[in-house]
């Protein structure tokens, strides 16, 4: 085999993969549902720590590959693990990328997120 044919097929596998990360990035964005910041979004939104019972802190998650979640009985996902496997709107791709609404136990240690959508975030100013 000489080299400049291991570049080419090289190359050809790189391109091949970057095509179907591309593909599995349009797919994701064409499924997430992102809206804008405002501060109602929080209002009817406070929750106990269902472990201590304390009110939990509001604030916000971002997820760099998404929410990758398994059942207990099918146990810890793996190594081979990819965005494409991620819970709904639990990655944003954007620049100005999009966070899911989130409340913490800082003592408990537990995290409660809202992946029923992204939100955006707000402009210069926003008070969300
Ligand atoms: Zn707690």
């Amino acid at each position: 085999m000489t080299v400049s044919w291991a570049l080419w097929i090289g190359a050809s596998v790189a391109i091949a993969a970057l095509m179907a990360l591309w593909a599995i990035v349009r797919h994701l964005q064409g499924k997430a549902c992102e809206i804008p910041a405002t501060s109602d979004l929080w209002s009817g939104r406070s929750y106990a720590c269902p472990d201590c019972g304390t009110a939990m802190e509001a604030g916000w998650v971002m997820l760099g590959k998404g929410a990758i979640w398994s059942s207990r009985d099918k146990g810890p996902p793996g190594a081979f693990a990819h965005i494409g496997s991620a819970l709904p709107n639990t990655i944003s791709l954007s620049l100005r990328p999009a966070a899911n609404m989130a409340w913490r136990c800082p003592s408990c240690r537990l995290l409660l997120i809202d992946h029923s959508k992204l939100v955006k975030p707000a402009r210069q100013g926003g008070t969300a």
